[in-house]
This record gives C-alpha cells, sequence and structure tokens, in this order.
C-alpha cells in the first residue's frame, strides 16, 4: 500500500501543492525546488519579516550541540510518547528548529512534517536526518501561514514557539490533536536566578485560554530534569535560550565564567482536542 500524503497547499495561493523529486508546483504555476539537501523553501519573500528570520547560526550550533548531548531527552521521551497515545497519521512541527525533536516522532506518527521560518535551522535538520528519517519532509516556511490545506492534518506539535492558534484550528482536522510544550513555572529557576535581580516565574497556563473554545484541554503533564552542566554545556545552553539577551551584560559574563552550575529544566506539556 502506498502511503497517503498529506496535501500541501501553495503558500502564495493555497491551492494544493503536488510534490515531485526536484520542483514542487501548484496549477497556477507557482513553483519550488528541492534542495540539494531535500528541503523546500516555501516561505514566500513578502512572508518574512526579516532577510533571516528565526535563530541565528551561532544559537542553532548551541542547540545542536546541547541537544545532542541529551539534557533534553526526557522531554523528547514523553513529548513522543504523549503524540504516540494521539493514534494520528499525520503530524506537523511548527518551529521545528534544527530538528532534534522532530527526528523522533515518526516512532510516534506515520507522516510528520517539520516546519521553521529559519532557513539554516532546516537546512541542518535536512542535512542531519534526510537520510535516517525518510518519513519526515523539512519545509522552511511560516507558522502564521502554513502551507497545508484546510483540515488535512491530524495533530500539531509546538515546543517553545509562537503560537498561531487561528491557523493551527485551520489546518487541523475536526477533533485533532495540538502538543503544546511550554516552560514550567521554574523552569532553570538557579540559572535565571543569576541572570536577574527578581525571578519571574513562567505562566503555561496562560496559554489555556487562547485555544478555548475551538479546543478542549484533554490532559497535561510536566516533566523534570535535574541538569548539572559544565561551563561548555552552560554556555551552549545560554546561547540557545532567550533569557542571556534580557540580562544585564555583567550578570551574563559572570554567569558564563562559572566552572558549572546545578539548575532543573521544568517543561508543561498541554493537550488540546480541536472539536468536532
Ligand atoms: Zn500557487
Amino acid at each position: 500500500m502506498l502511503p497517503t500524503r498529506l496535501t500541501l497547499a501553495c503558500p502564495l495561493c493555497r491551492a494544493p501543492l503536488a510534490r515531485a523529486p526536484k520542483t514542487w508546483a501548484c496549477p497556477e504555476r507557482h513553483s519550488f525546488d528541492v534542495a540539494r539537501e531535500g528541503y523546500v523553501n516555501l516561505l514566500p519573500v513578502q512572508q518574512k519579516a526579516s532577510k533571516s528570520p528565526g535563530d541565528s547560526a551561532e544559537s542553532l550550533a548551541a542547540r545542536r550541540s546541547f541537544l545532542g548531548a541529551g539534557h533534553y531527552a526526557p522531554l523528547r521521551t514523553a513529548v513522543t510518547a504523549m503524540l504516540a497515545a494521539l493514534d494520528a497519521d499525520t503530524l506537523i512541527d511548527i518551529g521545528c528548529g534544527e530538528g532534534w525533536y522532530t527526528s523522533a516522532f515518526p516512532d510516534a506518527v506515520r507522516e510528520v512534517i517539520g516546519i521553521d521560518i529559519a532557513k539554516p535551522a532546516i537546512r541542518m535538520a535536512a542535512k542531519a536526518y534526510g537520510l535516517s528519517c525518510p518519513d519526515i519532509t523539512w519545509l522552511v516556511g511560516s507558522g502564521a501561514n502554513l502551507p497545508v490545506e484546510d483540515a488535512a492534518v491530524d495533530a500539531v506539535v509546538c515546543l517553545f514557539t509562537q503560537l498561531h492558534v487561528d491557523e493551527i484550528a485551520r489546518v487541523l482536522r475536526p477533533g485533532g490533536h495540538v502538543v503544546v510544550v511550554t516552560p514550567a513555572p521554574d523552569h532553570l529557576a538557579a540559572l535565571r536566578q543569576r541572570l536577574f535581580d527578581a525571578l519571574v516565574e513562567h505562566q503555561p497556563d496562560k496559554f489555556i485560554a487562547g485555544f478555548e473554545p475551538r479546543f478542549e484541554l484533554t490532559g497535561r503533564e510536566d516533566v523534570r530534569t535535574a541538569l548539572s552542566l559544565d561551563n561548555t554545556a552552560l554556555r551552549q545552553l545560554l546561547a540557545m535560550t532567550p533569557y542571556a539577551w534580557k540580562a544585564k551584560p555583567e550578570k551574563r559574563a559572570a554567569l558564563e565564567a562559572c566552572p558549572r552550575l546545578d539548575t532543573t529544566a521544568a517543561f508543561s506539556l498541554l493537550r488540546f482536542r480541536k472539536h468536532a
């Protein structure tokens, strides 16, 4: 049996996009080349907010090293298990970055799309996982204008990314699911205490209201993992989180000089179902 592929839509006119080995095209003759690394850029120039939107190359390299070392492996395991329980065939990972989380999702879902607005991130993902994860399609694109037909997708996952709830609701089939991963109130508290005078708690519950009334909250889970970071891992973590850029430079420099830091990563996983 041939795999059924979820129908992508042209980002310019929303007509169905036919996939071919070298170029994808819609009936209106908008066409998009498959890059050498195997990803496709579906981000029209007019939808770019800046020349190079998304994470910087330095931040991406830090993420790749930090995540590759397995510090956040318990989170990836928990998200994959939550997705597996949904019995979904098709999944979009919005804001997938360099793909470390995404690469585990084919264990839970038959067909996966990883999409990110940062081309360098998608290029890294396609290079790293193109061969080992053939069931993942890597796309440069916007979470605010997903290149997917209406009601075409069983599930969406959003890890630490901006939530465009209207767009998520548009692409999900009735009864489809969303998994949102967001920092728990005390995420990296020991690190943040060294960067800021006052510790502001994250508020994972603030996202719930945005999903109502079109979705219902169907599950939640907290994942906590103790981190004992050497200086290299600490610097990588600082480079991949937004915290360091909001801190005073002298506090950031002092933390970057620490030989070791013990802290706890804490995440909230929220699961929603779109009403039928
Ligand atoms: Zn088109």
